[in-house]
């Protein structure tokens, strides 16, 4: 039997980003909400180089990864300006610098430490500005990472203080749960968080990104306001 290879857009990449982009612009037309206020992140952790090509040549703009060294690997190959490079994964203070140098923006911000290193590595590369996202850790599970609640107001501050860190929004990654629809709590109370930064102002010139929602549960998230959606098996298939 002869294998079908599958080479260049023939693997059904561009039915499967055709299909996201669809279910978006549905679950944000239910709350009345427009498909373009939700940006779509492409999480490509564990994918080799030619997905992200492939991905790339596709439209997708918007690359997430979640391990630096896996990040610079990629990014070196592919290029610094080819995207708009996310880390959404936990960021390790050894690593920090990498990070400035890879990253256009950093979801998983989650101590004031993290942002004072940052702000400093920022000066030393040099960097102008750095945009990032507070990661809050709303179901205290001991393998997710994110700053408590009732202590955001304290990585607000210090990132505030950073003059190259610009406050972009707060990030979240709820238990997982068999019916997505449980994970709606999650995304209300982050809502709610960052209503009432935004009310203080605490966002740089902006309502402050909502980044949450993820294969199995962004379609609810938008529904609670997802701004940027990370999205991986949904597009590239289960990671081995
Ligand atoms: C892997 C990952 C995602 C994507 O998860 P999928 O369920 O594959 O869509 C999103 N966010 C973070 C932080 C991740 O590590």
């Amino acid at each position: 039997m002869r294998m079908k290879k599958t080479v260049g857009l023939q693997n059904g990449l561009s039915e499967r980003l055709a299909d996201i982009n669809d279910r978006i612009a549905i679950a944000a037309g239910r709350v009345k909400r427009s498909a373009k206020e939700v940006k779509l992140i492409a999480i490509t952790k564990t994918h080799p180089i030619q997905t992200i090509r492939e991905a790339l040549a596709l439209g997708v703009r918007d690359i997430g990864e979640n391990r630096v060294q896996e990040a610079e690997a990629k990014i070196s190959k592919i290029g610094r300006e080819m995207a708009t490079w996310h880390l959404v994964g936990h960021l390790q203070a050894n690593k920090a610098r990498r990070a400035v140098k890879l990253f256009d923006v950093i979801h998983s911000v989650d101590s004031p430490e993290l942002a004072r290193r940052l702000d400093r590595l920022c000066v030393e590369e040099p960097r102008e500005v750095l945009r990032v996202l507070i990661q809050v850790d709303l179901g205290r599970e001991p393998s997710k990472s994110g700053v408590y609640e009732e202590e955001l107001h304290e990585t607000v501050s210090a990132v505030r203080e950073c003059s190259h860190l610009c406050l972009t929004g707060l990030m979240t990654m709820p238990p997982f749960f068999e019916d997505a629809e449980d994970a709606r709590p999650f995304f209300g109370k982050l809502r709610a968080i960052r209503d009432d930064l935004a009310r203080q102002s605490a966002f740089e010139n902006f309502n402050g990104e909502l980044s949450m929602g993820m294969t199995h549960d962004f379609e609810v998230a938008i529904e609670e306001g997802a701004t940027m959606v990370r999205v991986g098996t949904a597009l590239f298939g289960a990671r081995t």
